[in-house]
């Protein structure tokens, strides 16, 4: 039987987005696993490598210090396009990769053993890999427990997909915010109790991580997430819906409220210092989207609210601009 979610690479890229993995700051469980590998196979790299569209990124590297090569050079982009492991003991020897600049240039990949990575439908969305720098074997019980390590990888993959905390701000994660606006649309739909969604978008954002550095852009996700939280009612919600994108859900809020909390926020962020050498401060633009009936899903009401943050980034950034109300008009009526 052909093996079809092999050959389907947009089916592939749209798993690896579903994981909400790319491009997120190193986390524990990964390193921990990498860091296994290398104690106990003895290899001096092994990484948790993930294939984009163009590219090879890593979301764990322990043994070097990079976070993505090309992806036509990538090892693992050959081990992906099968379901076994693919064992190379001898770079210099296999014609794939005799010529490749990681062999005859640095870091000089002598032998390589990589374990595919299956998302929960069956798409490889990256390998585990053991690297060595010089020729060498891997026995079957070895290539046997890179196999266990690869479960462990692709399990705490679906544990952080499904978390809903997000463990860098402590605010909820995009599935956990996206059920608490469902409450928030039923307790409108029931009791008629209004609510308020903010969402904003950091300023410039990527020119932080460009002049600071990456790890100093997590540091400004962090702080923003800890002042947010301390500005907030207990009955609010705050969530990371994505990169430097957060949502606030405000209970009982009429339109008025909701602008007032939005320039309070904004305001607040404005004012905020992150601690780094030198200081660093930002920013954001913010939409506000009331619930309405009727109003669908909570992706619908976010949708809706994105366009109001993509007004206030199109119209100056640093500033709060309303969704535009449904008149609640339907073809028909
Ligand atoms: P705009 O004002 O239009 O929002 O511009 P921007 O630069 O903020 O937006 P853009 O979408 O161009 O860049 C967002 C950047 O955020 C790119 C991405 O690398 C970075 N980013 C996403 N998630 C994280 C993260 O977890 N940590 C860090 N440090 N950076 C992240
Ligand atoms: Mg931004
Ligand atoms: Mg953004």
């Amino acid at each position: 039987m052909v093996d079809t979610k092999l050959h389907d690479e947009p089916g592939r890229l749209a798993a690896l987005k579903r994981a909400e993995i790319l491009d997120t700051a190193p986390e524990e469980p990964f390193d921990r696993i990498t860091g296994l590998v290398r104690t106990v196979l003895n290899v001096p790299l092994a990484t948790v490598s993930l294939i984009d569209e163009n590219r090879q990124w890593l979301k764990s590297c322990v043994g070097l210090d990079i976070t993505s090569t090309p992806r036509d050079v990538a090892f693992c982009h050959y081990t992906i396009q099968g379901r076994e492991p693919m064992y190379i003991p001898d770079a210099k020897l296999d014609p794939r990769f005799a010529d490749n600049p990681l062999v005859t240039g640095a870091p000089y990949i002598g032998s390589y053993l990589g374990i595919p990575l299956s998302s929960p439908d069956g798409y490889n969305v990256g390998s585990l890999c053991a690297i060595d720098f010089k020729p060498r074997t891997f026995d079957a019980a070895q290539i046997q427990v890179l196999k266990s390590f690869a479960a462990l990888v692709t399990d705490e993959m679906e544990l952080r997909r499904i978390a809903a905390i997000d463990h860098l701000t402590g605010a909820l994660t995009r599935r956990g915010f996206c059920l608490e606006a469902a409450k928030a649309i039923s307790r409108f739909e029931r009791h008629r109790r209004s609510s308020a969604l903010l969402m904003f978008d950091i300023d410039h954002f990527k020119k932080v991580n460009d002049t600071h550095g990456h790890p100093a852009g997590d540091e400004v996700l962090r702080s923003v997430g800890k002042e947010m939280s301390r500005l907030l009612r207990t009955s609010d919600v705050l969530g990371r819906l994505g990169g430097e994108e957060f949502g606030i859900l405000l209970a009982d809020a009429e339109p008025e409220d909701a602008y007032r909390s939005a320039e309070r926020f904004r305001i607040a962020l404005e004012a905020l210092t992150i601690k780094h050498k030198p200081p660093i401060k930002v920013t954001a633009s913010f939409g506000i989207g009331m619930v309405e009936a009727g109003g669908g899903s909570p992706e619908e009401w976010m949708a809706r609210t994105d366009q109001a943050l993509y007004t206030a980034k199109r119209t100056g950034r640093n500033k709060s601009c309303f969704a535009p109300v449904d008149t609640g008009t339907e073809i028909g009526s």
